[in-house]
C-alpha cells in the first residue's frame, strides 16, 4: 500500500463515515472515532462507505467491468483534436498554483488527465468508485514514474476521506453528472480546498443535449436495433447514472458552484461543432463496430468554436462546460 499512497496522504486522511482522524495497521485503515475499518480492494486502500447506495455500487460494478471498452475508446479519443483541446483547456486553469501543489482528482478513470498534472510537475491524488479503473490509473502513473508524488484511493466524492483545508486545487473531468447529488460533490471538494483552492471541471454536458440531441440519437439507435437485432455497438455501454444524467446549465452550474461555497466562477464553454463531430464518430463507429475518425473536420471547427463560444446567446449553449472556481473560507 505505501508505494501506491506515496506517503502524500500522510496526516490527511480521514473517516468518510464520521470525518474521524484515521490510524494506518498493516493493509487495513481504521477510523479512531467510530471504529469503521477500512480494507483494500485490488491492492487499492478502499474507502468507500460501508453503506455505499446501490446505484453507487452500480457504477462501481459498470465502470470495472467495461474496462477494456473504455480503454478501446481512450485510445482514439486521445488522438481527437477536440478532446486533446478542450482537455489542454481546462487543465491549463490550475497554471497560478505553483509546481508541487496537491491536487486531487475525482472520479480518476482512467487517469490520463492525472499524468497530465504529474507531468506539469504537481502531486496527485487520484479517486475514483471502481477499483478496474482506478488500478488502470495508477499503472500508467507508476510506470511513468511517478510513484512518490502520487496517490491512488477508492472513495466516494460525496463523501471524501480526507481532512477540512488540506488540498490545493480539486479536478473533476466527466463526473459531477454521474452523481446523485453533484451540490454535495461540490460541497465535499469546497471543504478539503484550502481558502483561495482551485476547482477545474472539465467537459461537463450542457443540458440541452440531454433534451434534444441524445433522445433522437437513442430513439435512431432502437430502430437501427429493430432492423439489425441485438444491442447496437456500445448501446449497452452506458451507465446507470449515465442514464439519469440531465447535464447542467450556464445557470444551474454556476448557481451549485456558488452555493457550494465557490467564488470567481468561470464558466467556459466546450465545443459546439467540433463536439458533435466528435460524438457523432463515436456514436456511429460504436454502430459499425470499428473506429470512425472525423479529426481533420473537428480540427476544422475548433478554432470556429472558440469564436462562438465568445458570443453572448452562443456561450450559453455549448456541447459541454469547463469550468474554474475558487474556494471561498
Ligand atoms: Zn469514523
Amino acid at each position: 500500500m505505501k508505494s501506491a499512497r506515496g506517503g502524500l496522504l500522510k496526516g490527511i486522511l480521514r473517516c468518510p463515515v464520521c470525518g474521524g482522524e484515521t490510524t494506518e495497521d498493516g493493509s487495513t485503515i481504521a477510523c479512531l472515532s467510530c471504529g469503521t475499518a477500512y480494507g483494500e480492494t485490488d491492492g487499492l486502500p478502499d474507502l468507500i462507505p460501508p453503506d455505499a447506495s446501490s446505484l453507487k455500487l452500480s457504477e462501481r460494478e459498470h465502470y470495472s467491468e467495461n474496462v477494456d471498452y473504455y480503454l478501446e475508446m481512450h485510445s482514439t479519443w486521445c488522438g481527437s483534436p477536440f478532446y486533446r483541446h478542450y482537455h489542454r483547456s481546462f487543465l491549463a486553469n490550475f497554471r497560478s498554483l505553483p509546481a508541487g501543489s496537491l491536487i486531487l482528482e475525482t472520479g480518476c478513470g482512467l487517469g490520463h488527465d492525472g499524468l497530465e498534472l504529474l507531468r506539469a510537475g504537481y502531486r496527485v491524488i487520484e479517486t475514483d468508485i471502481a477499483p478496474g479503473q482506478l488500478a488502470q490509473a495508477r499503472e500508467l502513473h507508476l510506470a511513468a514514474g511517478y510513484a512518490d508524488v502520487s496517490a491512488h484511493l477508492l472513495a466516494d466524492a460525496e463523501r471524501l476521506p480526507f481532512a477540512s483545508a488540506s488540498l490545493d486545487g480539486a479536478l473533476a473531468v466527466a463526473s459531477l453528472h454521474h452523481l446523485p447529488d453533484p451540490l454535495v460533490a461540490l460541497g465535499e471538494m469546497r471543504r478539503v480546498l484550502r481558502p483561495g483552492g482551485m476547482l477545474v471541471l472539465g467537459t461537463e454536458p450542457n443540458n440541452w443535449q440531454n433534451r434534444t440531441i441524445y433522445p433522437v440519437g437513442k430513439a435512431f439507435l432502437k430502430a437501427v436495433r429493430c432492423v439489425k437485432g441485438g444491442p447496437v455497438g456500445g448501446e449497452e455501454m452506458v451507465s446507470e447514472a449515465d442514464k439519469l444524467t440531465e447535464g447542467f446549465s450556464a445557470p444551474q452550474l454556476a448557481s451549485l458552484l456558488r452555493e457550494a461555497g465557490f467564488g470567481a466562477i468561470e464558466l467556459q464553454p466546450a465545443g459546439y461543432l467540433s463536439a458533435a463531430v466528435f460524438f457523432l464518430s463515436t456514436e456511429l463507429s460504436q454502430m459499425v463496430g470499428r473506429p470512425l475518425r472525423l479529426f481533420p473536420l473537428e480540427r476544422v471547427f475548433i478554432p470556429l468554436d472558440e469564436i462562438l463560444g465568445k458570443l453572448p446567446l452562443f456561450s450559453r449553449y455549448p456541447w459541454h462546460w469547463n469550468a474554474a472556481a475558487r474556494a471561498i473560507a
